[in-house]
């Protein structure tokens, strides 16, 4: 996806926590090294940010499109009916499920800092913990959401959900026209990450 590669307009190693700067000490000093190569370790990240990590939450999405009992349990309880499906674990002990609709767009944010449903998303995307993300999908959702190529219509509210250490949220974004004749798997293959945290749409 165009939106993975999303940048917000402040410099590079700007306003890095603590913990970052650990991270990049790290890494300067096993590249030095010779064991690590730069590149491998940044397509492994991004491999868990939008590949790998995503995939759970892709099947939660596309079996809730093609199941109505799944789709109603996710409704009622969501960390039950994920959990049925294997995926359980830390930062997502209580998940809720946002059913995007005609008439609402849904869209998590962390605004303190990065709470993320780890079992079905993965590792968070930069952008999600950035600040300009954090306090902008606040004041000016549609603006943000426009910025990763998302026009949602005037008359389509927008729902912003804060998660906490509490709460994770999913994204369930309406079901493409067109994909009638598709397999749950089929489906699962077409969901991306940005859709299940609501700065996406799924299209066929
Ligand atoms: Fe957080």
């Amino acid at each position: 996806m165009a939106h993975d590669g999303h940048r917000h307009d402040h410099g590079e190693g700007s306003e890095l926590p603590p913990i970052a700067l650990r991270v990049k000490a790290l890494e300067s000093l096993l590249v030095e090294k010779g064991y690590v190569d730069p590149k491998a370790l940044d397509v492994l990240i991004d491999t868990y940010e939008a590949k790998i990590g995503p995939r759970n939450g892709a099947r939660v999405v596309a079996k809730a499109w093609t199941d109505a009992a799944f789709a109603d349990w996710l409704k009622r309880d969501a960390t039950a009916a994920i959990a049925s499906l294997g995926y359980t674990g830390r930062q997502g002990e209580h998940m809720v499920a946002l059913f995007n609709t005609p008439d609402t767009h849904n869209m998590v944010v962390c605004t303190l800092c990065s709470c993320y449903p780890w079992p079905v998303l993965g590792l968070p995307p930069v952008w999600y913990k950035s600040m300009p993300y954090r306090s902008r999908a606040v004041i000016e959702p549609r603006e943000v959401l426009r910025e990763f190529g998302l026009s949602v219509p005037e008359d389509r509210e927008v729902r912003v959900w804060d998660s906490t250490a509490e709460v994770r949220y999913l994204v369930i974004p309406e079901r493409p026209e067109g994909t009638e004749g598709l397999s749950e798997e089929q489906l699962a293959a077409i969901v991306t990450r940005n859709a299940m945290i609501g700065t996406g749409v799924v299209t066929a």
